[in-house]
């Protein structure tokens, strides 16, 4: 470390350029070359690590990228954006793949079912939506899916906010009375 500082003010005096220029450009250098294998990582992906979220069977299914696999796939509600809940108890005791069934509930949205898929557990349910993800990446259609998704969740944001003006609308009403109602209780008590 010595050795570099000594070897910058030398450069400094040698070239008559003032020491802090030479020092920023030394730390932009070093920051470069740090940083360079990350940005050439990140220039390197392939295109498709941008699709990383997708709507099947009614529920929001999100996952990541390692080395070319899916990973952390896992389902979420489409209207609040929560971790489902997912039930698949019946298919250890059902032997008719038409019987076994999983189910995705949203605790946050009041528990009720959101969606459901017909055939077998969760691993068969994830299995179903990593090779429609691979499906739509070989086909080139994951750009549309992408815009498409973006689209769909943009639709029920929104559609929480109206219903969430729409109770707020009526909330205050409801004040308004609580006021009247204790301004009358404070009048009967006086
Ligand atoms: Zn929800």
């Amino acid at each position: 470390m010595e050795k570099i500082v000594d070897l910058l003010s030398r450069i400094s005096t040698l070239y008559d350029i003032p020491l802090w220029v030479i020092n920023t450009g030394a730390v932009a250098i070093f920051l470069i070359l740090i940083a360079s294998p990350f940005m050439v990582r990140y220039l390197m992906r392939p295109k498709y690590y941008k699709f990383r979220e997708m709507i099947l069977f009614k529920v929001l299914w999100r996952w990541k990228y390692k080395q070319g696999e899916v990973i952390g796939l896992w389902c979420y509600c489409p209207k609040c954006q929560a971790m489902l809940m997912v039930d698949d108890e019946n298919c250890r005791s059902e032997e008719t793949l038409q019987h076994k069934l999983t189910f995705f509930v949203c605790h946050e949205c009041g528990g009720h079912e959101l969606g459901r898929v017909v055939g077998g557990d969760r691993r068969y349910v994830m299995s179903l939506v990593k090779r429609d993800i691979w499906k739509h990446i070989r086909e080139g259609s994951y750009t549309e899916v992408s815009s498409a998704t973006k689209d769909a969740l943009g639709l029920y944001t929104s559609l929480e906010t109206q219903k969430d003006i729409e109770t707020h609308e009526e909330a205050p009403k409801d004040d308004v009375v609580e006021e009247v109602s204790s301004e009358e209780i404070k009048k009967d008590g006086i």
